[in-house]
Order: C-alpha cells, then sequence, then structure tokens
C-alpha cells in the first residue's frame, strides 16, 4: 500500500488555520494525507484529527518549534504567523529539508524562491515555479488576493492602466484574537444599550450618548485592535510605510506585481480601512482602462474568469442580497 504524504500544520488554532482545517475536511483531504499537529502553546493537548503521534492512543499536538520532528515530514503548512516563519523556516532550509512549505504570512512573499498562489488567477506562474524547484508557496496578502481573483481577467487582458481600490476589511483580517474582541466589544456596548432599548420612554439621543460613553469605557477591550470597532471603524491597518501610507496599502502594488508577474507595473493605489464585519472584506475598486470598452463586455469577461467569480447585478435589491458580507460569509463566492 503507498504510504501517504505527510503533513504538519502550524496554526491551525488561528483564523487562517481555522478556516484551512475546515476547508480541508470538507474536501476530505485528511483521507490522502496524514496530518501532524503543532502548537507554538499547546505541545502535549489532544490533536483535532488523527494521524499526528499518539500518547495511551488519542492523538496529541507536537511543538511548533521542534525542528528534528518538522523535518521528517513531507510537506508543512503554517498559518502561524510571520515570526514563527522567520524563526523556523531558515533552520529547516540550512538542515537540508527539501520538503513544501506552504505558508499564510508575508515573510516569504518576495523570496526569489518563492511563489504567490493565487490558483485560479495565477496557476500557469505556480506551475512554471514548480518546475524550476520552487518549495515555497505562499498565500498572498487576503485583501490584495480577493481584489485579484475579481479583476486578474482584465488585468492579464491588458485592458486596465492602473487601479485605486478601497477596502473595508472585516475583523477576521487582523487574527482570531481580533475577531474575538470585535464580538466582546459589541456585547459590552450591547449591555449597555439594552436598558434604553426596553424603556419606551427612552430619548433617541441616549443611545448614542451610551455607545460615546461605551468607547471611552476603560473596560472596554482594544489590545488585539487597537481602537473600539463595533460602531465604528479604523482608518488604519498595519505599520506606518515611509510615504504616509500603510503596509496593508503598500502591498496592493507589491503583491499585485509579484501575484500576476507584471512587466512593466501595474500601477496600484488604495486606502485600507478596517470595518466591524466579522468576517468578509469588502472592496470598491476603481479602474482606469486603456481603452473605451462596453460594460457588458467587462462583465461578460469576469463571469467567465472562474467558478468562484459572480457578477452581481447593479439594483439596490440584487446587491443588498448578495453583495454583502452576511451574504458572501462562508461562502466560497
Ligand atoms: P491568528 O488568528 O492570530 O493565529 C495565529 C496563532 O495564534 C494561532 O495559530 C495560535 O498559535 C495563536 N493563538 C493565540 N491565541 C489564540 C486564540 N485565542 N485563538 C486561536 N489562536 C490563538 O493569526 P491569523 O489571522 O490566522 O494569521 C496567520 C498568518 O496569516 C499571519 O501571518 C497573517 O498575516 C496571515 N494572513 C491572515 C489572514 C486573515 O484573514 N486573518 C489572511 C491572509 C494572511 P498556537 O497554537 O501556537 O498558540
Amino acid at each position: 500500500m503507498a504510504t501517504k504524504t505527510t503533513v504538519g500544520l502550524i496554526g491551525w488554532r488561528g483564523m487562517v488555520g481555522s478556516v484551512l482545517v475546515d476547508r480541508m475536511t470538507a474536501e476530505r483531504d485528511f483521507d490522502v494525507c496524514e496530518p501532524h499537529f503543532f502548537s507554538t502553546s499547546q505541545a502535549g493537548a489532544a490533536a483535532p484529527i488523527g494521524g499526528t503521534p499518539q500518547i495511551a492512543g488519542a492523538p496529541v499536538v507536537r511543538d511548533a518549534f521542534d525542528l528534528d520532528s518538522l523535518a521528517e515530514l513531507d510537506v508543512l503548512i503554517s498559518c502561524q504567523g510571520g515570526d514563527y516563519t522567520a524563526r523556523v523556516h531558515p533552520d529547516l532550509r540550512r538542515r537540508g529539508w527539501s520538503g513544501f512549505w506552504i505558508d499564510a504570512a508575508s515573510t516569504l512573499r518576495l523570496s526569489d524562491d518563492a511563489v504567490i498562489v493565487l490558483d485560479p488567477v495565477n496557476r500557469d506562474i505556480i506551475d512554471r515555479a514548480l518546475d524550476r524547484g520552487v518549495r515555497d508557496l505562499v498565500g498572498g496578502n487576503c485583501t490584495v488576493s480577493l481584489m485579484l481573483m475579481a479583476l486578474a481577467p482584465l488585468i492579464r487582458r491588458g485592458w486596465v492602466e492602473w487601479l485605486s481600490s478601497m477596502t473595508y476589511q472585516a475583523a477576521s483580517g487582523a487574527g482570531a484574537a481580533a475577531l474575538v474582541e470585535l464580538c466582546e466589544q459589541m456585547r459590552r456596548l450591547g449591555d449597555r444599550l439594552a436598558p434604553v432599548l426596553d424603556d419606551p420612554g427612552a430619548r433617541l439621543l441616549e443611545l448614542d450618548r451610551q455607545v460615546a460613553a461605551g468607547f471611552s469605557d476603560p473596560g472596554l477591550p482594544i489590545s488585539a485592535l487597537g481602537a473600539p470597532l463595533a460602531a465604528s471603524l479604523i482608518p488604519w491597518i498595519d505599520r506606518a510605510m515611509e510615504h504616509g501610507d500603510t503596509r496593508e496599502e503598500w502591498k496592493g502594488m507589491v503583491e499585485t506585481q509579484r501575484i500576476l508577474d507584471l512587466d512593466p507595473a501595474l500601477p496600484v493605489d488604495g486606502i485600507c480601512v478596517r470595518v466591524g464585519a466579522l468576517r468578509c472584506h469588502s472592496q470598491a475598486v476603481l479602474l482606469k482602462l486603456r481603452r473605451d470598452l462596453p460594460l457588458a463586455d467587462i462583465e461578460a469577461e469576469l463571469a467567465s474568469a472562474h467558478p468562484w467569480l459572480r457578477v452581481i447585478e447593479n439594483t439596490p435589491e440584487a446587491t443588498r442580497a448578495r453583495l454583502t458580507p452576511a451574504a458572501v460569509s462562508g461562502s466560497l463566492e
């Protein structure tokens, strides 16, 4: 019987990792590989799925910093974050480990030895990288990936001269702790509002006053998000770059070129804003086209691009029903 490919999962407890394990389970990927679960904080705990080493019959989580254990495996998938990649990946490669490293963090995205994976739109670029021996496969920034899932068909046709994206990014993009924190903020504000909502004689502006007081309540948790997000937004994501843009905005330009292997480069600018959606980022994009194109041609190009792209009719009814985080979140469209 053929032996199964051994796969180590690091970061499976986090936001990206949870979604990934959920998808891999739904796709029955664990039937065809042997999973081993690692953690930087939970070594020895029960593993979510079998395959990993056993203590007294139950599969257990292994130490994510144990290079010997990692180096035994054919494939390592890290959704743990950039610091972990920077600490572990170079040591593994230095000791001659030649397996596939699949990563969600940005650390390796611009490395010559890596390719950014967005297979519905850059499968040809991934295949060429594999042919030349690339073994580091890295997911792109979520907002850039989503933008290109929608717009790569137009860019690859050479129709776009430049673009500017305005994002409305969900709390999930900042990780598990941020998502939990947004829910905690909603609960805390909700607790303040409940008596006002329950009082038929309460004045409208009392709702507003309670929310404003809630924002400055020292008990409102903000350690993960850095500011109140429930009933608000945060116009800054990630750290500052040299020219006054955020690193999240900067990634729009550099990762677009890299994912689509564009030469000459396509100018990409944007403004990234965190909003109080739980999951599912939204974006508005301004495109400068190279020539005058009928809207119907653009819609037809998008509608046939790949199975995960839907063109929604531009009406109040259709967009409210199908173009909101509430409608899209958790689906593959
Ligand atoms: P995350 O949710 O913060 O999880 C990272 C790790 O934090 C977990 O694997 C877990 O590691 C630890 N952790 C600590 N407290 C936790 C808690 N309460 N619940 C769950 N895990 C907890 O990070 P992430 O958002 O998945 O991002 C991982 C990497 O992917 C980052 O480099 C990020 O930039 C990148 N990325 C994220 C997104 C996104 O939408 N979130 C999209 C694209 C790329 P231990 O088991 O070792 O403790």
